[in-house]
């Protein structure tokens, strides 16, 4: 299977531990195994209709529910090129979404923000002259731009203009407004950081193969 944690699929050997809370026909038990990639637990509560060994549960005969509970969600993969002060604010607007929209709306647009200005090159006061800026500067793919524009849009700043000018404060949020700020910064994620480094290691690849060669290197 797939780890939560991790993403890789690999092989789990869980082992059961049944609870004491049991009646003659239904029990329950803890699965549990460490990834062996991750090293993260995960834990699985079962239930079901037992068969007993010298009176307590040995094996389910039939298995009625069987539910991840450990780690309680996927965990939410921000590529590794992406750096740790923006990878932390992403991960944050993401796993806080179920929970309040409006507080993973304040950490994706001030994520957002903080990739325009200190890696975008955008300058200007506010999110809007920003993402101007950004858009000028870095001449990123149209879907790009127009996912950028979109943002004031949807979040329909005209009526929340500190969205505008405080980024990271928690204001009432529109429908699909948190959700549409993860897209984008998944979408800028990929054309600022993981394109440019793929490029990178290619070129690297590359080069070493002419120096084996011996020819001249790409610049
Ligand atoms: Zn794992």
């Amino acid at each position: 299977m797939i780890c939560p944690h991790c993403n890789v699929g690999v092989k789990f050997q869980f082992q059961r531990v049944f609870l004491k809370a049991h009646t003659n026909d239904e029990a329950w038990a803890a699965d549990a195994d460490r990834c062996p990639e991750c090293r993260k637990v995960v834990i699985n509560l079962v239930s079901g209709h037992p068969t007993f060994s010298n009176g307590v549960p040995a094996m389910f005969s039939t298995t009625v529910l069987n539910t991840r509970v450990w780690p309680k969600r996927e965990t939410v993969f921000c590529p590794v090129d992406v750096p740790e002060e923006i990878a932390k604010d992403f991960t944050e607007a993401c796993n806080v979404l179920p929970i309040s929209a409006q507080a993973s709306a304040a950490l994706s647009r001030r994520c957002l923000q903080h990739v325009l200005v200190s890696y975008g090159g955008a300058t200007g006061g506010d999110l809007q002259k920003q993402i101007e800026n950004f858009i000028s500067a870095k001449n990123p793919p149209s879907y790009i731009a127009e996912q950028l524009h979109a943002v004031r849009q949807i979040g329909n700043f005209a009526a929340h203009p500190q969205k505008d000018t405080v980024t990271g404060e928690i204001l009432p949020v529109e429908p699909g407004e948190a959700e549409w700020n993860i897209e984008i910064l998944q979408s800028i994620f990929d054309f600022q950081f993981v394109k440019p480094a793929q490029q990178a290691k290619r070129i690297k690849e590359f080069n070493e193969k002419l120096k084996a060669a011996g020819k001249p290197q790409l610049i």
